[in-house]
């Protein structure tokens, strides 16, 4: 079941070359379990006892605009989704929220904190150059706040996080943790952060596989995200892959 990792892996880092991240690309290189030194990626799959041809399609709306491209598109073919939101996507994007509210039976929206502070602690500490938490009580806060414009808006409390740029290190993991939050990590990185172009983000999802956890973004509408996920999505469902929520599933997570 490791397939969509080593692929996402290696498609990360060919990502974080061109764009000429050096630093994150040796942290990478260090492996995502090296839990002593500094930040990593949390890698997840779907539970393997019981996933199947199950895959998890996760959209992240960290801050910026609402793609009303990609979201038309996944209510139209009824294909659903787990949205990590921020607080300050939510009340910047009140044209958005309203879809999303209208589709809960379709998009489980989950925690992704207030103000897309990665879950980094430590003074100095940063991911991809920006800066984490100085401390666990601004991180609390982070998730806490988060959490609440989740429910503000559903009705539900969420029960999963992911930290901005979804990197963590172990003390943020551990206070996620005891907070109650489960954490999403990823097995297929479909868009880099919503840099990628049409072709590329295609072929990353021609090779999602039952078990994925695939992210993406829903927050630039400019980019490439929306065209390649429609140009792709249809074929993975004519496979025979089920798209899950993550209220749906539980996660295992993987090297
Ligand atoms: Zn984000």
């Amino acid at each position: 079941m490791t397939h969509g990792v080593s692929s996402a892996t290696a498609h990360w880092r060919q990502a974080l070359a061109l764009l000429g991240l050096c630093a994150c690309l040796h942290a990478q290189a260090r492996g995502p379990f090296d839990r002593a030194s500094g930040p990593f990626e949390l890698h997840s799959q779907i539970n393997p006892a019981t996933a199947g041809n199950q895959v998890a399609l996760t959209l992240d709306a960290c801050s910026g605009a609402y793609d009303a491209d990609l979201i038309d598109f996944l209510i139209r073919n009824r294909i659903p989704a787990t949205i990590f939101a921020t607080k300050k996507w939510l009340d910047k994007n009140p044209q958005g929220v309203a879809v999303l509210k209208a589709n809960l039976d379709l998009f489980d929206i989950e925690n992704h904190g207030e103000n897309h502070i990665p879950a980094v602690i430590g003074a100095g500490k940063k991911v991809y150059g920006i800066p984490g938490q100085p401390d666990v009580l601004h991180l609390r806060k982070e998730v806490q706040e988060g959490a609440k414009a989740v429910e503000a808006m559903t009705g539900v409390a969420p029960r999963w996080y992911r930290g901005a740029t979804a990197e963590y290190d172990q003390q943020a993991i551990d206070e996620i943790a005891r907070m109650g939050y489960k954490i999403a990590g990823f097995s297929v990185n479909a868009d880099a952060g919503a840099s990628l172009k049409k072709p590329q983000v295609m072929a990353r999802m021609q090779q999602v596989r039952g078990g994925d956890v695939v992210i993406a973004h829903m927050n630039k509408p400019p980019s490439d995200t929306a065209e390649g996920l429609s140009a792709t999505l249809l074929a993975l469902v004519r496979r025979g892959l089920v798209f899950v929520r993550l209220d749906q599933v539980d996660l295992v997570n993987v090297k």
